[in-house]
């Protein structure tokens, strides 16, 4: 009977420190929980924490403001599951892909006060110890809005003609490949080159700088003549190209190209009055093209228009007789 009592004490007391520790084992990992979301909020970082068991979502200031979403979100299963939310569906969509994907990074673009920002997510699910059963979601949203605009501008850089500001020869290639491959629903798209007539004239007689100027007017006029879905390139020299893209007919490319012959003749000039004049060369994309085929065929077309007697177009034989 003593026996029976001692060891009733004894495990009472082991009980009791035992839920003491866990007592305090659970205040210090709220401790913890609220010192780093003291940090995120300090450094505005965006961080989401998602505790499986409890269900509950947290969001640091900064990142519930950024997703326009409360900073605590009770019972998120249910919320992110349900299709009729009160919460912000596009905030809730960023933190549906966020966590799916384990230590996967991906970027977002959005407005963030008044002002375009990109952010690259990065989450990481935590599981237990023994069981491996999972119990945390992490992420956090990253600022790259600075890196990202750098590295914008740096391939933009590379891709364009620094005297008239459109493609460069090797962004085009890499453009009309791009157009030729993903060309599925069979539209008709057209390969025009344009070079100036006796470019060299205006150069020699009116100076490098004139020669400059034509070449940025030429540009000016394509670009108004241009859907914003066509290409325009320059290939180097005086020699551009322009991609135009699901043609209705060639009676249209025939209109087309009279309409930029006489618009650049009228509104392009050298020496105050000498209008500047461009041959045509133009040809219709196939299914068995590449940039090599689809520019030897305008090119030859371009060498017709030169030898008919320049500031006029030709279509290539081929494309004349498949369409
Ligand atoms: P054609 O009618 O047969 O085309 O005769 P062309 O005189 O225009 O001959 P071509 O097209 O071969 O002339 C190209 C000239 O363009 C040669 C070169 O001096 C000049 N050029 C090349 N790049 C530039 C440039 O950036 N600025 C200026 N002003 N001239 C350039
Ligand atoms: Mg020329």
């Amino acid at each position: 009977m003593t026996l029976t009592i001692e060891v009733a004490f004894f495990l009472t007391i082991i009980i009791g420190i035992l839920i003491t520790m866990l007592i305090i084992e659970r205040k210090h990992s709220r401790l913890q929980q609220e010192h780093y979301f003291w940090m995120a909020a300090a450094a505005e970082l965006y961080i989401f924490d998602y505790d499986v068991r409890r269900d509950t979502m947290r969001l640091s200031e900064a990142c519930a403001f950024l997703l326009n979403l409360p900073a605590n979100i009770p019972h998120f299963s249910k919320v992110i599951h349900n299709e009729e939310t009160a919460l912000n569906e596009r905030g809730l969509n960023y933190l549906r892909k966020a966590m799916q994907d384990d230590n996967e990074q991906f970027t977002i673009c959005l407005k963030h006060k008044n002002q375009i920002k990109y952010f690259r997510i990065n989450s990481h699910r935590f599981c237990d110890y023994g069981d491996y059963k999972l119990n945390r979601i992490m992420g956090i949203f990253a600022d790259v809005t600075d890196n990202t605009i750098r590295e914008q501008k740096l391939k933009q850089r590379a891709q364009t003609d620094q005297l008239t500001g459109v493609y460069n020869r090797g962004a085009i290639v890499q453009l009309v490949t791009e157009s030729i491959n993903t060309n599925n629903d069979k539209q008709q798209h057209a390969f025009l080159m344009l070079d100036i007539d006796h470019f060299k004239t205006i150069n020699d007689s009116a100076g490098h700088q004139a020669g400059d100027t034509a070449l940025c007017g030429l540009v000016l006029n394509l670009r108004q003549q241009s859907r914003h879905t066509d290409i325009i390139g320059r290939m180097g020299g005086d020699e551009f190209c322009l991609l135009l893209k699901d043609i209705p007919s060639i009676v249209f490319l025939h209109e087309y190209c009279n309409r930029l012959l006489k618009s650049i003749s009228q509104n392009v000039h050298y020496a105050e009055d000498i209008p500047v004049t461009i041959s045509i060369g133009c040809t219709i994309m196939t299914d068995f093209d590449d940039f090599e085929s689809l520019y030897a065929r305008s090119d030859k077309a371009l060498y017709q228009a030169k030898r008919s007697g320049r500031n006029t177009y030709n279509i290539d034989a081929a494309s004349l007789a498949i369409s």
